[in-house]
């Protein structure tokens, strides 16, 4: 039976598994990214891992189906390209796709971190067998994916799925990585979290158990969310906040594409249920009526492994 490989590159470790051809997952391990001479040596890393692992007889296409690849970047998905992954030192386009081919001989599809992440979750993780899900990656920035009837959408640029610049602060009191202001990433990431507590702070909310950490310029989203587990009144002052911006960009996605699941992963979701429980008692009364019925706000609940799960799926639906 052939396999399924799958690498999910992050600016530390690469992630690798091996599937069957029904996705069950057989192997996974990870190798350290070397991002040393802008990253040239990363994908012939991971050939030489697969190979090693698989035995050089069997490293081939009668064996092998393909690799699927998440990377940390936008990717042009119909042709594999990678438009710069600045994690990865990689600053130039790279047709990742190709030159995997052409070092391994083993065909390759390539997407987005966010967005194989997000498949994973739909088909093996908290969306199982469910066609419609969103996934809201809540890191030190905000990822996302949608998966719509089973498939990944990627726009006719390929930044669909981008909910961490959807516009939602209209006051756009802070300046995002995207160059323009009031986007979800800059008010529920863990930098926006950071972001609306000095704001607070700063604006007379001075009576918190965060007052040394802010003084100190160490304030980190982890206490803020023990903060508000505590009742601190600034703490939670910041999460439901955090939630209610959540709140207003998952109302506009439930009219376009009306999912099943938003599933919520990342750092910041570790807040768990004083989250989600905030999140959804703010999206309702903003959500049409019909958009919402039915749709759960759940935690992610394949950590790490959601990219490679997700990466070999689109072997599944795209190579064999
Ligand atoms: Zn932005």
């Amino acid at each position: 039976m052939k396999k399924i490989l799958a690498a999910d590159i992050g600016g530390t470790t690469c992630k690798l598994g091996v599937f069957t051809s029904d996705l069950e997952l057989l192997d996974k391990w990870e190798i350290h990214t070397d991002v040393a001479d802008e990253g040239i040596r990363i994908l012939a890393d991971i050939h030489h891992a697969f190979q090693s692992k698989i035995g050089r007889l069997e490293y081939n296409t009668d064996n092998i189906t393909g690799i699927g690849i998440g990377v940390p970047g936008p990717v042009d998905f119909n042709n594999g390209i990678l438009n710069g992954a600045i994690n990865l030192n990689w600053t130039e386009q790279m047709p990742i796709a190709s030159q995997f081919e052409k070092i391994s001989g083993i065909p390759a599809i390539v997407d987005n971190d966010a967005n194989v992440a997000a498949l994973g979750e739909q088909f093996k993780g908290a969306g199982s067998g469910h066609k419609d899900v969103v996934m809201v990656t809540l890191g030190t920035g905000v990822g996302g994916g949608v998966v719509s009837n089973g498939m990944l959408i990627h726009g006719h640029g390929g930044a669909a799925g981008e909910i961490g610049h959807t516009y939602v602060d209209y006051n756009q009191r802070f300046q995002c990585n995207c160059g323009k202001k009031g986007c979800l990433e800059t008010v529920a990431s863990a930098t926006g979290m950071k972001n609306l507590a000095l704001h607070h702070y700063a604006n007379g909310m001075t009576s918190t158990s965060l007052k040394a950490e802010i003084e100190a310029g160490s304030l980190s989203a982890k206490a803020i969310v023990e903060a508000a587990e505590e009742n601190d009144t600034l703490a939670l002052k910041v999460v439901d906040e955090v939630a209610y911006y959540i709140a207003v960009a998952l109302s506009t996605l439930s009219a376009v594409t009306n999912p099943k699941y938003f599933i919520l992963g990342g750092g910041v979701s570790r807040a768990g249920r004083m989250l989600t429980d905030r999140i959804y008692n703010h999206y309702r009364p903003l959500t049409f009526t019909p958009a919402y019925e039915g749709t759960e706000i759940v935690l992610a609940e394949l950590g790490n492994d959601a990219g490679i799960y997700g990466a070999s799926r689109l072997v599944k639906q795209f190579l064999s």
